[in-house]
């Protein structure tokens, strides 16, 4: 394990202090595609893997492993690879560990993409997957008998049902099942799954670690071995490397991930205590604080399902300051309803088939003034509703 927190400070101090490189405070941009070699000897070394000198861009740069470094802490692993997106870093990952003929287990409710990865490309490949409940998890200790990896989410999307991963985590262990988990949602601030004996983290860096809505990228965290596994195959390969002005991007919006939690926690908590009582919603899902162990905060991206009286398009047209659109984890609110969000393209996605009801909106509450936000959402809320 490497040390995850030096000197004994909290993940925040860690995010905020990491030094850089010459003195100055943020990373050089190392905007190179090659790294050339002073002689023969060190060419030969470095091909033939004698020396860890830079080489090609493509699997190695040094903006990209200050903010690797940086993410292995965060998340008290050993080592980490960056991806040029969220879904890079997934199929990255999956790619590494599953052959023909291998099984997945995999959350319901995953992320769609996700689940069309698995459904439209890993399955035709001969790749089998069988989809579980949070209880089926939780509670059959050989369901992941004969299964390759366990592929997670916790809290779970759109519907955000959350897992006890330590429970799951030992279950693995029993049969040799890898497990990788989604960690987007809860960000290394408010939940370390291999603390918790989970294999595999990984993120779309594109929501709260970027947390400025202008970077798709992706990242895993693991142990050593399995991350040279995935450098070793599916990174170069199939090439979805993260970029060093993105890497840049992603240090700057690490700095202050911690505040940023802090305040999207504060406007959820404000969200989650107002709808729970309001006439116009029948549920809110938002798991807070030690819903399962291990989970230590609530961040900004909630779902609230509406009763019937409620027209969601006009809703939706009566809000100013959220915004349409998808995505999250950004300084700006966005709704997302499900009615749009599921209609992907008339294709069946992991929503329709695991029953999310069409009443649910998605928020992702942003950085601005909590007043300001729930009094936006209180007016178009009372202006769609029949009474
Ligand atoms: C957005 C998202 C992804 C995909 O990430 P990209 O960076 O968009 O490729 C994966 N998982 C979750 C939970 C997401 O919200």
């Amino acid at each position: 394990m490497a040390d995850a927190v030096p000197g004994g400070y909290s993940i925040e101090t860690l995010l905020a202090a990491a030094a850089e490189t010459g003195g100055a405070v943020a990373p050089p941009i190392v905007q190179t595609s090659l790294f050339t070699f002073e002689n023969y000897k060190a060419f030969e070394d470095r091909m033939a893997g004698r020396s860890n000198e830079p080489l090609y861009t493509r699997v190695q740069n040094p903006t990209v492993a200050a903010f690797e470094k940086l993410m292995a802490q965060a998340e008290e692993g050993e080592a980490a690879v960056g991806f040029a997106s969220g879904m890079a870093a997934v199929s990255s990952t999956v790619l590494a560990f599953v052959k023909p003929g291998d099984r997945i287990a995999c959350i319901e409710h995953v992320y769609p993409d996700a689940y069309r990865l698995f459904e439209r490309m890993l399955r035709p490949f001969g790749v089998g997957v069988t989809y579980h409940s949070i209880e089926e998890f939780q509670s059959d200790p050989d369901l992941l008998k004969g299964v390759k990896l366990a592929y997670l989410e916790s809290p779970t999307s759109v519907v955000f049902k959350t897992l006890d991963l330590g429970l799951v985590a030992s279950h693995a262990k029993k049969h040799g099942t890898i497990t990788v988990i989604d960690n987007s949602w809860a960000t290394p601030l408010f939940q370390r799954p291999l603390t918790l004996g989970i294999d595999i983290v990984l993120h779309s860096a594109s929501k709260y670690l970027s947390g400025h809505s202008d970077t798709v990228a992706g990242v895993v965290v693991a142990r050593q071995d399995l991350i040279d596994r995935i450098r070793d195959l599916t990174l170069p390969l199939l090439g979805g490397k993260l970029a060093p002005f993105e890497a840049f991007l992603l240090t700057r919006g690490l700095r202050t991930l911690g505040p940023r939690m802090r305040q999207h926690q504060a406007t959820a908590n404000l969200f989650v205590d107002r709808l729970a009582s309001h006439p116009h919603v029948s549920a809110v899902h938002s798991p807070g604080p030690n819903i399962v162990p291990g989970l230590t905060g609530r961040s900004g991206l909630l779902s609230v399902a509406l009763n019937d009286n409620v027209d969601i398009p006009n809703l939706a047209d009566s809000l100013k300051l959220f915004r349409l659109g998808v995505s999250w984890g950004g300084f700006e609110s966005l709704i997302l309803p499900t009615r749009i969000g599921l209609n992907q393209a008339g294709e069946q996605n992991s929503m329709q088939r695991f029953g999310v009801s069409d009443r649910i909106v998605r928020l992702s509450l942003g950085l601005e003034d909590p007043n300001d936000l729930w009094a936006d959402f209180e007016a178009a809320l009372s202006k769609s509703a029949r009474t």
